[in-house]
């Protein structure tokens, strides 16, 4: 498969997603990557993956990862893990050191729903839990800022200095969506996780698109059919943008884009993008 780029909503998105292959998808702006299921030449960049489950699409190429960053002699990365998964993981990784003989110097976070990971630059990722047929975790990763409570609006700077000193609060903590990414999942995560509705800009997977595989099927195997969004369309009235990755590799990137834009509301296909190259 191609890796590939594209702008979604002013954020340049890169990598490659087919399910049941690789996924790999790289924010570069905020230096990380979700999931690593190929380690293209620009992942090696990436200091920190978000990753979402342990299947091997998603997981595969982490040792060449670590590796070439070690190569290369950039900082470890970190790796986020679902708490479930860490020992695992961490097994892995102590079975690649004695293979390879090497360090392979990294470090390991591991997170469980409902907590908040902090990233820099003034970012969180809400970790939520998704709906697949193995434990599967989601980030929602918001942009935070310090504002002024309204009831100070009027108050004269020297006015503020003097509260602050005296230790009064005087602001609050304001977020803003910037980016959900769901990892696999059924559909019923846009159901149970109301802030996905509101995201800015929404990446989720659509495995399946037409009647070759069954809405049931595809619930079977923990994914979400085309079908699904389709019917439920109201609940992306207000996502800014929806990206679908993980487009199984029996429908060709034409193929798809014109079946996401025939099955969806024309009001959602505008603000819909699929993640396969042109
Ligand atoms: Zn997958």
């Amino acid at each position: 498969m191609i890796g590939m780029k594209l702008d979604l909503e002013g954020l340049p998105i890169a990598g490659v997603s087919r399910g049941g292959l690789e996924t790999c998808l790289e924010v570069k702006r905020w230096s990380l990557a979700f999931d690593l299921g190929r380690c293209q030449r620009s992942t090696v960049g990436c200091a920190r993956i978000l990753f979402t489950h342990t299947h091997m699409d998603h997981m595969g190429a982490v040792a060449l990862h670590l590796a070439r960053r070690a190569l290369l002699g950039l900082d470890p990365p970190t790796y986020i893990v679902p708490a479930v998964n860490r020992a695992a993981f961490e097994a892995l990784l102590e079975a690649w050191r004695e293979l390879d003989g090497s360090d392979l110097p990294c470090r390991v976070l591991s997170v469980d729903a409902g907590e908040s990971l902090p990233l820099g630059k003034g970012l969180v990722a809400r970790v939520f839990a998704s709906d697949h047929r193995a434990p599967c975790l989601g980030y929602h990763i918001f942009s935070q800022r310090e504002k002024l409570d309204p009831r100070y609006h009027e108050a004269s700077s020297e006015e503020l200095a003097r509260l602050r000193r005296s230790g009064q609060v005087i602001t609050h903590r304001v977020r803003t969506s910037e980016l959900a990414f769901c990892g696999d999942t059924r559909f019923d995560v846009i159901k149970t996780e109301r802030h996905l509705r509101q995201a800015r800009r929404l990446i989720l997977e659509c495995t399946f698109l037409d009647e070759r595989v069954s809405v049931e099927r595809a619930r079977e195997m923990g994914h979400v059919h085309l079908d699904e969004i389709a019917a439920h369309a109201e609940l992306f009235r207000e996502v800014g943008a929806l990206l679908l990755t993980h487009v199984s590799a029996r429908y060709g990137p034409a193929e798809a884009r014109e079946l996401v834009h025939r099955k969806l509301p024309p009001w959602l296909a505008q603000r819909t993008q699929v993640f396969l190259p042109d």
